[in-house]
């Protein structure tokens, strides 16, 4: 008789996280952040798993949808790459709506000083990943966001033609959330499966616009985020087997 597919889920899960609690050891610095994000993967999976997280014409199921009119279409329908971002406005405030409202043309520049130099700033991302691990959609992934600027990948300009674009709420210093890492880590994978996208195509935009951008800063951990990702690839692959 077929076990029921929960089962299933959670047998496979605890033989990966045997490989990956080793793996954690072997990090830099290995903290209670880490052994904690490591604790709650397969739980986030397991979620993942049964919610079918999934891209739907353009639209990603499990982000609240804020459709913004700062884009158009791409040149072409390719997608390969990944640009990882950090915003808050103002910097180091967390939780407000000003990403929102910057992202649809409705930040009040009179709320704080530092807003000034943001009027007719049109700009946008794909997604917002919250302090708390929420995400938000901006723009379908099959549109152009502008997010990159003068950029370059590669010897490739203009990368928002091919990219996706993913800030993650937080400042150039202050440490990323564990929720963030899980949120960056889930996303990004099904974009790698989806898109045939190499893991090495997932840059910061420090990466493709040096001495102009300085995000996400030397608070990510791409060390870390990297061996989450792949943990998240042998999760899926055993979910899926
Ligand atoms: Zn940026």
């Amino acid at each position: 008789m077929p076990r029921p597919i929960v089962c299933v889920s959670i047998d496979c899960l605890q033989f990966s996280l045997s490989s990956i609690v080793a793996e954690i050891n072997t990090f830099p610095g290995s903290s209670a952040c880490w052994a904690l994000l490591y604790a709650r993967i397969g739980e986030v999976f397991k979620k993942d798993a049964e919610a079918f997280m999934k891209i739907s014409h353009g639209w990603l199921n499990t982000a609240q949808q804020l459709p913004s009119p700062n884009c158009d279409p791409r040149p072409s329908a390719e997608i390969s790459l990944i640009v990882v971002h950090g915003i808050s406005l103002p910097a180091g405030h967390f939780g407000n709506t000003y990403v929102n409202d910057l992202f649809l043309n409705q930040l009040n520049l009179d709320a704080h000083p530092d807003f000034a130099d943001l009027q007719s700033v049109c700009v946008s991302s794909h997604l917002l990943i919250r302090r708390d691990g929420r995400l938000l959609q901006y723009v379908p992934f099959h549109q152009r966001a502008w997010h990159a600027g003068i950029s370059s990948f590669k010897g490739r300009s203009s990368c928002n033609d091919f990219s996706v674009g993913i800030e993650l709420e937080g400042t150039d210093e202050a440490g990323y959330n564990a929720n963030q890492y899980l949120q960056l880590a889930s996303v990004c994978r099904l974009m790698l499966d989806t898109w045939q996208i190499p893991a090495d195509h997932i840059v910061g935009h420090c990466d493709i616009a040096p001495g102009r951008k300085t995000d996400p800063g030397p608070a990510f951990k791409w060390a870390e985020f990297h061996a989450l990702l792949a943990a998240t690839g042998s999760l899926r692959e055993s979910l899926s087997s």
